[in-house]
């Protein structure tokens, strides 16, 4: 996935930038393109894999001079940065937590940190590590009721994936089997090649960088440690959720290999529209019908709110398109402590029939009315001749 990147071009910082530019440069970039600040937005997210992926190389001084030396090809597949399929093609070698938390750090935001994924799971315990046989992250799409995303839901999941092998909990090894140091790396996990005029080192392939290998490996997986399974998950959707909210399971992704920690589960949220309700971040939309009487004389009517039932007083001359406000009556914050609003917009409502004591009603109103009763048709009108003649004069000439 690196590619022929160019890593200074991403973070928009010369060559000679010092560590300070760098970092103020990804900081930057990182509050604009932040998943949590684009739901839904793929480029966004593209963009901040990877921006975070470039600082991941020239934050550290050590791959920044890889980097420089041999160019993107050093952090490819197989370059020592760890492998992770399944999410949107992988983070490749970023680790998404410290990103989250240098964002939120970036935003002023202490205590505690912030990021959607430490709140629901408890993260912060999960570390990275470089070390290779840790397994995938995945993703799973999700799509939920409306219901659900404004006041949360349990929600059981079925997946199938690679999940530690129950025979030998994971380790890979045979019940007789003992771990032995590699032979060919010498336990040290990294091998040295030539490749033309340079040496590089590499991740040992005997023994996967783990600089230890199995002499007698488990039988029902043979010796990997997890094998393909289908599983079921119950998940915590927190109230507040909404398209493109993405939940993060801590270990519940793919299995790790002969022994390595287990990859990470994304639970990307879809959310099913409402045929009243329209989400807009925490607030709630709606179109509400207004009867014509009410919208000219006044009153006060109900406009259904997730919360039940609100009166809301109509003034007088209300036209179609007004919008009102009802405070605090919209979802509650993913991570609480704010209330979003409801706002209602006016659709003035004319019957599509009228009996015929209305009719008559309505004609008597008629015939009271004039120019100054309804102003904007009487508007109107005065444009549409000023056309009408200005073009004839036009024609004239
Ligand atoms: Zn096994
Ligand atoms: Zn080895």
């Amino acid at each position: 996935m690196a590619g022929s990147k160019d890593f200074y071009q991403t973070l928009g910082v010369a060559k000679n930038a010092t560590a300070e530019e760098i970092k103020k440069a990804y900081r930057k970039l990182a509050v604009q393109y932040h998943p949590d600040k684009n739901p839904g937005n793929q480029d966004a997210e593209e963009k901040f894999k990877e921006i975070s992926e470039a600082y991941e190389v020239l934050s550290d001084p050590a791959k920044r001079q890889r980097f420089d030396q041999f160019g993107p090809a050093a952090f490819g597949p197989g370059g020592g940065a760890r492998g992770a399929g399944g999410f949107g093609g992988g983070f490749g070698g970023i680790d998404l937590e410290e990103a989250l938390r240098t964002f939120m750090g970036a935003m002023g935001g202490g205590g505690g940190g912030g990021s959607i994924f430490d709140d629901f799971f408890g993260g912060g315990q999960q570390r990275r590590s470089e070390a290779s046989g840790r397994g995938a992250d995945l993703r799973y799409d999700l799509e939920i009721e409306f219901e659900e995303a404004v006041f949360g839901s349990q929600r059981d999941i079925t997946l199938t994936l690679l999940d530690a092998c129950e025979t030998c909990k994971g380790t890979g090894l045979g019940e007789h089997s003992r771990k032995e140091t590699c032979k060919r790396c010498g336990g040290r996990g990294m091998v040295v090649m030539s490749s033309g005029f340079f040496q590089v080192r590499q991740t040992c392939p005997d023994c996967n960088g783990n600089g230890q290998t199995i002499s007698q490996p488990c039988s029902a997986c043979r010796g990997e440690g997890r094998m393909r399974k289908r599983k079921s998950l119950s998940l915590k959707i927190p109230a507040g959720v909404e398209t493109g909210s993405r939940l993060r399971l801590a270990g519940k992704g793919e299995g790790g290999a002969r022994g390595g920690e287990a990859g990470d589960l994304y639970v990307v949220i879809h959310v099913k529209e409402h045929p009243f309700f329209k989400r807009h971040g925490d607030d709630i939309i709606v179109e509400m019908p207004v009867p014509m009487h009410i919208a000219a004389m006044g009153g006060s009517i109900e406009v259904p709110t997730i919360q039940g039932y609100e009166k809301l007083k109509i003034p007088a001359g209300t036209e179609s398109g007004t919008v009102f406000r009802l405070k605090h009556k919209g979802v509650s914050h993913v991570h609480g402590g704010h209330m979003g609003d409801q706002h209602v917009s006016i659709r003035v409502e004319v019957p599509e029939r009228l009996d015929r004591k209305q009719k008559k009603l309505l004609e008597e109103y008629a015939s009271l009315c004039d120019d100054r009763t309804y102003v904007r048709t009487r508007e109107t009108k005065r444009i549409a001749e000023d056309f009408y003649e200005k073009q004839s004069v036009i024609h004239k000439a």
